[in-house]
């Protein structure tokens, strides 16, 4: 008998006949013999909802309601899950992250787990019980407060419910059939991988892959659990996530390209970009304005300077962040322009960032030409260009990243002759 832990997404779970359809996959794996936990998400938009139902009460909402509001969301579809599961004649307890054992750090919104003590989801299961564990919460112990965990971090209890139980897999549920070479959303000609490595996993889910959460995939490296990425709404294999020393198991397909140099690319609208212009050209000045970001909280991700202006002693330094800490650098910046001696700030929330993702890129060269040459031919233009080991990231027009997605997918050979399905979900 095997303990599979599986996760369901807010898209499988989006309404009454949907969590039913859930209910009866959950129940299946219990009659196939096996113990089943289940981490649930909030259903469908719920958790965007209840966001923008903040927003209209309160400009800056306090991140400790902020919290609590969003656990609610879980809450809903754990006990009707659960409810779904006894009208089936089995046994089902739901928990919140709380009760599960679902230990935190104290950051509101974006908590991270620190220690699982799963004692009634053990003894629940003891019992005979499914067991139900609302995802995305966690509790601390030294505020007592409730917490969350990011958003799209239901994946993360997930995995931390699976090592701390030492499940045998982690499937994680949602409207795709696995992790595709690109989004299929954005890129119809995307193929399913049957296995991706957990290195290329991580750089894929930073850089806009949403299907699987970032801390997920690292929680899962570093525990051993091997997660299996697939779809609810069909019954096929979907996609291992290799960690260290793990091997897909027998019978996963394996018409995979052999050793592909490129394992995928990522898509990402959620970046604006700010350019600090005539910054005084000497040292300390990079040092001066980024301890100011990093004091505003924002997370930079690329950086460009440019080449001093001839003869005026002054350049310009353009960075990456996420929208959402996009006004809050700018107040810290212009706060303190006076001392810093910067002229303008320039605020751009229309960019995309596309990145291309593959291990084979450490013994291979050519890559970022093909990359490049294919914007070319587009007419794409490339505003910020920045690299890693096993990726390579530009930035462009945020009109221009679904165009620059597509060309960029089939100059790599990845198209696959079908189109990718969707199932269901808004994409948001
Ligand atoms: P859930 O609600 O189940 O957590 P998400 O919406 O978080 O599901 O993730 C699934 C979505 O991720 C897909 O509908 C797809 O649009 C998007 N996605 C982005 N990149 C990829 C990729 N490389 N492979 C598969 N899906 C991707
Ligand atoms: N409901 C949360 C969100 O929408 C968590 C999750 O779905 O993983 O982000
Ligand atoms: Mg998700």
């Amino acid at each position: 008998m095997a303990l599979i832990v599986q996760k369901y997404g807010g898209s499988s779970v989006s309404d009454a006949e949907s969590i039913k359809r859930v209910a009866k996959r959950i129940v299946d794996a219990r009659r196939a013999g096996d113990d089943v936990v289940v981490a649930v998400s909030a259903m469908g938009d719920t958790t965007d909802e209840l966001l923008d139902l903040a927003a209209r009460v309160s400009p800056i909402p306090a991140p400790r309601e902020l919290d609590m509001l969003l656990s609610s969301g879980e809450r809903i579809s754990m006990a009707l899950l659960a409810m779904a599961i006894h009208s089936m004649g089995f046994e089902a307890r739901s928990y919140t992250g709380m009760q599960a054992g679902m230990l935190t750090t104290a950051d509101h919104g974006a908590a991270r787990i620190v220690d699982v003590t799963p004692t009634r989801v053990r003894e629940a299961l003891d019992e005979g019980a499914i067991v139900i564990v609302a995802g995305f919460q966690g509790f601390n112990t030294d505020t007592r407060d409730i917490t969350t965990l990011g958003r799209g971090g239901s994946d993360t209890t997930a995995v931390a419910l699976a090592a701390a139980l030492g499940a045998d897999v982690c499937e994680i549920y949602s409207d795709v059939e696995g992790v595709f070479t690109a989004d299929p959303r954005v890129v119809p000609r995307a193929r399913k991988l049957h296995t991706v490595g957990s290195e290329e996993m991580l750089e894929l889910a930073a850089n806009g892959a949403k299907v699987l959460y970032i801390r997920a995939v690292e929680y899962a490296r570093r525990h051993g659990v091997m997660i299996h990425a697939r779809s609810s709404f069909s019954t096929g294999p979907g996609t291992f996530v290799l960690g260290p020393g793990m091997t897909a198991p027998q019978g996963a397909e394996g018409e995979e390209m052999e050793e592909p140099i490129v394992a995928g690319v990522a898509t990402d609208l959620s970046q604006a970009k700010i350019t600090i212009i005539g910054v005084p050209d000497v040292p300390g000045k990079a040092a001066e304005i980024f301890k100011i970001i990093a004091k505003s909280g924002a997370n930079v991700d690329m950086i460009v300077q440019n080449v001093s202006v001839a003869g005026t002693g002054r350049t310009e330094i353009s960075f990456t962040l996420p929208k959402s800490d996009a006004s809050t650098a700018l107040r810290a910046l212009a706060a303190e322009q006076g001392d810093v001696g910067f002229e303008n700030l320039v605020h751009d929330d229309q960019i995309g960032k596309l990145s291309v993702v593959g291990a084979g890129m450490r013994s291979h060269s050519g890559v970022s030409a093909t990359l490049f040459e294919a914007l070319s031919t587009a007419g794409v233009n490339i505003e910020m260009i920045s690299t890693s080991e096993i990726r390579i990231s530009v930035v462009v027009r945020g009109d221009d990243l679904a165009e620059a997605a597509r060309v960029v997918h089939t100059a790599y050979g990845l198209d696959g002759d079908i189109e990718a399905v969707v199932h269901a979900g808004t994409g948001r």
